[in-house]
This record gives structure tokens, sequence and C-alpha cells, in this order.
């Protein structure tokens, strides 16, 4: 199976001149949606994960099947507003600004250990700032998986800066 058939490339979206990654055909095919997840799991098997984090919204449809095959626990992350009970929360930089990232503040125990996940790994902003919510708790990282890595974004640069290695199934 070679999951980039399952990936459609949608010109100037959101804005002009972006090339977006559509990976809705991997969730509407249930071979490429189970491949996806089994490679994810294959790869993380024996990490000795506790939790996965992912963040909205693309990282909640990869991640949480990731929690069920793996029988550990899932904590969301979301835009500011979100969620409802206490958050701690993360600003980081963009190209253009900033943005925040919310997780709730009892979501991670600090003896965790934390896989991150999202479907795409593109500047990697948004997974170093998961990496900062999760580290102020006190848990580890014992890794981070995308199904889709944009190389030409240098996201699995920024990871390695952050002392976080990635693992992607198509880069
Ligand atoms: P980054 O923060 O620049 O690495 O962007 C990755 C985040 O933005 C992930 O949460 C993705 O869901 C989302 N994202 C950015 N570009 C794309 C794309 O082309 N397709 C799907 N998601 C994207």
């Amino acid at each position: 199976m070679n999951l980039r058939d399952y990936i459609r490339d949608i010109p100037d979206y959101p804005k002009p001149g972006i090339m977006f990654f559509d990976i809705t055909p991997i969730l509407k095919s249930p071979k490429a949606l189970q491949y996806a997840v089994d490679g994810l799991a294959e790869r993380f098997s024996g990490c000795g994960a506790s939790k996965i984090v992912a963040a909205e919204a693309r990282g909640f449809l990869f991640g949480t099947p990731l929690a069920v095959k793996m029988g550990i626990g899932f904590a969301p992350v979301r835009k500011p507003g979100k969620l409802p009970y206490k958050n701690r929360s993360v600003t980081y930089d963009l190209e253009y600004g900033t943005d925040t990232l919310c997780m709730h503040e009892d979501a991670i125990d600090p003896g965790d250990k934390v896989l991150i996940i999202d479907d795409l790994l593109a500047t990697g902003g948004t997974a170093v700032g998961m990496v900062q919510l999760v580290r102020e708790t006190g848990a580890d990282i014992v890794g981070s998986g995308f199904v889709v890595e944009l190389g030409f974004l240098d996201g699995v640069k920024t990871m390695q800066n952050a002392g976080v290695e990635p693992t992607c199934l198509l880069t």
C-alpha cells in the first residue's frame, strides 16, 4: 500500500500559493486507515508509552485509534476556549504571528510516557508546541509519529532541535 495514493493535493488552499495535502481519502478507505494506524502502532510497539497526545483536529483522527490499539490513554490538545476544565497553554511562533495550544491541566500525569501524534509534520511548530506542553507537566516524551512529513519545511530538524525524533510513515 502506498499512502501517497490516498493524499489529495489541493492547490491554493487555505490561501493562494499554499499546496494543502488533504488526508481525507485515507479516512475514506478502511484499508488505508487501517494501514496508517497499524503502521504507527508497529513503529511504536515496545516504546513504553502510557499516553498519546494529539492536536485538533486531524491529530485526533489517528491519535485516538492508535491509543485504542496500544491500550493506552489519550490527551487532546486544542485551540484556546475549547477545553472545559482548567487548561495549561503554550504560545509558539508561526511564520507570521503566533498560535496557542491548550491541554487540560490533569490530562497528563507526571510519570506518564508520552507519544505525540499528528497527521502531518510541516514546519514542526504545532508538534514543538505539544512538546513544550508535555514537558511542563514533568512527563517524558518517548516518541512522536506522523502519517505524512513535508520534507521541504524542515519539521524533522525542528523536532530534533527540540530533542524529539519524529517518525513519519510517508516522507
Ligand atoms: P506545522 O505546525 O507547520 O508542522 O503544521 C502541521 C499542523 O498543521 C498539523 O496539525 C496539520 O494537521 C496541519 N497542517 C498543515 N499543513 C497541512 C496540510 O497540508 N494538510 C493537512 N494538515 C496540515
